[in-house]
């Protein structure tokens, strides 16, 4: 028999996820070196996941990612599989009968709790939702956040906290010309809030942001940005972490807030401010979300270990929005093992492994779903690239017959009434959001519901 991965007998792979480390994951089977033909399978009409629906509008060289996934697009032996959702149109049992190998890269699609009285009321939200609401997520379209009151609070100090604060604190005519979703950009410039809290459990020197994203946080022309001189006085142990060489963001982090702490407040019409040492308890409200009680902090343990230890002493802080942006965390597929407390799939060296820890044949996954929410786009490159040496290496176990791919699933699909979207669907949608943004001036305006899009691509038949 042929060698597995040669052009008597191609690798089928699918590839599940079609966000940053599915793009990856692409390029590195595409360039192996051996003959590999991948379905790279997405849920949406439209591929690009985080960068379509993640990235904030305001910050469109990010997106630039796009260029390259476009690319790979492009490769010989690829095939996009849109508009298909795995555990529902199609089992990993099926995937598995029409492909060698099947690698998870679908992300991490929901928050983390706080745990605290109160997390539920109406007025209290996930950053996750926020948003995929202002990127034109179809699944999230028809949430509905109220902009009507002054006070917003955003719990957590990491670059998704970063992104809500200034897509609340930027005005409309900042947003007018993104690829910002048009309801979204209809409610803001409705929008009635004046003060954004930005609330951090450790200290300055311990929070998430990344220099550029924080410095921008300081800069914003319809906003002042507020910090608390005090809350800069560093413990031993923080002044120790921010000495380290390797931790030089953290060190500018908090040069930029002494800059910001030191500038005068006021002049503008929004404010955003600081908080550090302070953690949610409970929310508070009769039918929303009115208040927020904050317990304060104080840090505990040896330098890179602090850990917020609460103090017993409150205080409240008013408010009629409230969205936790304390990090995302995955969604288990059905029939794969999933760890639901770090929220991934279980895997070793890209390898999805049972609760015994024995690995699965066939089942690999990579980016936020394999490591969990860490990193930039970038940092799925070099993921995606370990997960397919695992896969490779496995080619001598992996079932050595041909297999179909999705030429195996077109008649399972059809059967099932699912409409698959190929890429030159997806080039049909994208050309009509692109002249839908143009006479505002816009990079496009998203389809933001399924049917638009399909109908889109009945009416260009
Ligand atoms: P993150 O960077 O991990 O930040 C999460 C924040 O939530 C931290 O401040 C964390 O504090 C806090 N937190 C966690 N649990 C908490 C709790 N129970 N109570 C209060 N606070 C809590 O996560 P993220 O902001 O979601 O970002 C995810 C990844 O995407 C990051 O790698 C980020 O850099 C990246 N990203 C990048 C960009 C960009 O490049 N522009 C934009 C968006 C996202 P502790 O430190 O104390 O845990």
């Amino acid at each position: 028999m042929s060698e597995l991965g040669s052009e008597a007998t191609p690798l089928q792979v699918a590839v599940v996820g079609s966000g940053p480390s599915g793009f990856y994951t692409v390029e590195a089977l595409l360039k192996s070196g051996r003959t590999v033909h991948v379905d790279l399978i997405e849920r949406l009409p439209a591929p690009f996941g985080l960068v379509r629906y993640g990235v904030a509008p305001d910050h469109p060289k990010l997106k630039e990612a796009i260029l390259l996934y476009q690319n790979i697009a492009r490769l010989p032996r690829f095939a996009f599989v849109g508009n298909v959702t795995v555990g529902r149109d199609v089992t990993v049992e099926e995937l598995l009968a029409h492909y060698h190998a099947v690698v998870f890269t679908c992300g991490a699609e929901t928050d983390r709790h706080l745990g605290v009285p109160g997390e539920d009321l109406a007025g209290s939200h996930t950053a996750t939702e926020f948003v995929a609401w202002y990127n034109g997520h179809p699944q999230y379209r028809d949430r509905h956040f109220d902009l009507s009151g002054e006070v917003a609070a955003i719990v957590g100090q990491g670059n998704v906290a970063a992104d809500v604060s200034r897509i609340l604190a930027k005005s409309v005519d900042e947003l007018r010309s993104t690829d910002i979703a048009e309801h979204a950009l209809d409610a803001l410039a409705a929008s009635r809030i004046r003060e954004i809290h930005v609330i951090g459990r450790r200290g300055p020197a311990q929070a998430k942001f990344t220099n550029k994203e924080l410095k921008e946080l300081g800069e914003l022309s319809n906003c002042t940005a507020e910090v608390d001189p005090a809350a800069l006085d560093l413990n031993a142990e923080s002044r120790a972490e921010l000495e380290a060489k390797a931790n030089f963001i953290s060190a500018k982090n908090v040069e930029i807030l002494r800059e910001i702490a030191s500038r005068a407040r006021g002049g503008k019409p929004r404010r955003l401010i600081f908080h550090f040492l302070k953690s949610p308890v409970k929310l508070v409200g009769t039918g929303r979300v009115q208040e927020v009680v904050l317990e304060r902090n104080r840090l505990d343990g040896r330098s890179f270990e602090q850990v917020a230890r609460p103090t017993g002493e409150t205080e409240s802080l008013a408010c009629n929005l409230l969205f936790r942006s304390i990090g995302y965390s995955g969604v288990a597929v059905p029939g794969v093992p999933f760890d639901a407390k770090r929220g991934l799939i279980p895997t070793r060296e890209g390898r999805v492994v049972d609760a015994a820890d024995k690995p699965l044949p066939g089942l690999y996954a990579a980016g936020w779903i394999k490591r969990g929410p860490t990193g930039i786009i970038g940092t799925n490159r070099a993921d995606g690239v370990a997960t397919v040496k695992s896969l490779l290496a496995d080619l001598p176990v992996l079932p050595q017959q041909v297999r179909k791919g999705s030429e195996g699933l077109a008649p399972l699909l059809a059967a099932r009434g699912v409409r698959r979207v190929c890429y030159e669907d997806w080039d049909v949608i994208d050309a009509a959001e692109v002249a839908r943004g143009q006479p505002k001036g816009k990079p496009r305006e998203k389809f933001t519901r399924l049917d638009e899009m399909l109908g889109c691509l009945k009416m260009s038949r």
